[in-house]
């Protein structure tokens, strides 16, 4: 493994460590491009307060501290900056606004909630109604058809307990946004870590038939998360096993703003 776009830091308050050991580990592990993608911070309305991401304030801390470890590691790994952001239809155009003064290199879309945190529903919540499925595929969709992300993050988050057609046929629609969109379905390392209900063989089977681009992402919430050995060689071996072939290599970024 030798790129990584999939990179958290202290901000999201779910995370250890400092951006210095991401970076230095994964040097020590080969890897030559490495972007952050932290939790981005979102502007909602009224007093809400979202507990797993940073806050607006932060961002220029995060994107200041990235610059300028970006500039010290020059010639021994390539840094890029962007944010993991959901598509929220209600508040998405406040927050590109809130992010363009920084000019972040690109976004990855994790959808964590439907519709958006304050009105819907989390995302990784089991499920076995099919209006469910079906609109977290079409936010997935809509969320991909902004242009503004580059690749779609754990894009199977979602654990469906109900009739495996229904699942085939939403997820589907994934997939195929996703080829004709030329946008990079990603496989989540940290759910593999942590045994997970994603990646799921089911969708991935599902990517594979439809020939859609693939990456690989560490979801780093700790240094040693980076291109963790072990769990790069598990990674590699269930795309091998679903006739998927990774993309490791650097990635056409797609400009937020
Ligand atoms: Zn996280
Ligand atoms: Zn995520």
């Amino acid at each position: 493994m030798t790129v990584n776009y999939h990179t958290h830091t202290v901000r999201c308050r779910h995370a250890t460590g400092t951006e210095r050991e991401y970076i230095e580990t994964a040097i020590a592990r080969g890897i030559k491009l490495l972007g952050f993608s932290d939790h981005s911070p979102y502007v909602f309305e009224g007093s809400y307060y979202s507990g797993f991401r940073m806050r607006p304030e932060e961002l220029e801390g995060y994107y200041k501290t990235l610059d300028s470890l970006r500039e010290e590691y020059k010639g021994e790994i390539e840094i890029k900056i962007g944010l993991e952001a959901e598509y929220y239809p209600r508040f998405f155009d406040k927050y590109l606004k809130l992010i363009e003064p920084y000019g972040i290199d690109f976004l990855i879309l994790g959808q964590h909630f439907m519709a958006n945190e304050i009105e819907g529903i989390y995302s990784a919540q089991p499920t076995s109604d099919p209006e469910r499925i079906r609109t977290y595929a079409t936010q997935i969709v809509e969320g991909m058809k902004t242009g503004k992300f580059t690749y779609v993050a754990h894009p199977d988050v979602l654990p469906f307990r109900g009739e495996p057609e229904a699942y085939r046929r939403e997820m589907s629609r994934i997939c195929e946004a996703a080829k004709e969109l030329d946008i990079p379905l990603e496989i989540n390392m940290l759910g593999l870590r942590d045994n997970r209900n994603y990646p799921n063989p089911e969708f991935w089977k599902l990517v594979a038939e439809h020939g859609c681009r693939v990456v690989a992402g560490c979801d780093a919430h700790s240094p040693d998360a980076v291109a963790e050995p072990v769990n790069v060689r598990k990674t590699y071996e269930f795309a091998k096993r679903l006739g998927i072939k990774i993309e490791d290599k650097p990635l056409a970024l797609r400009k937020p703003t």
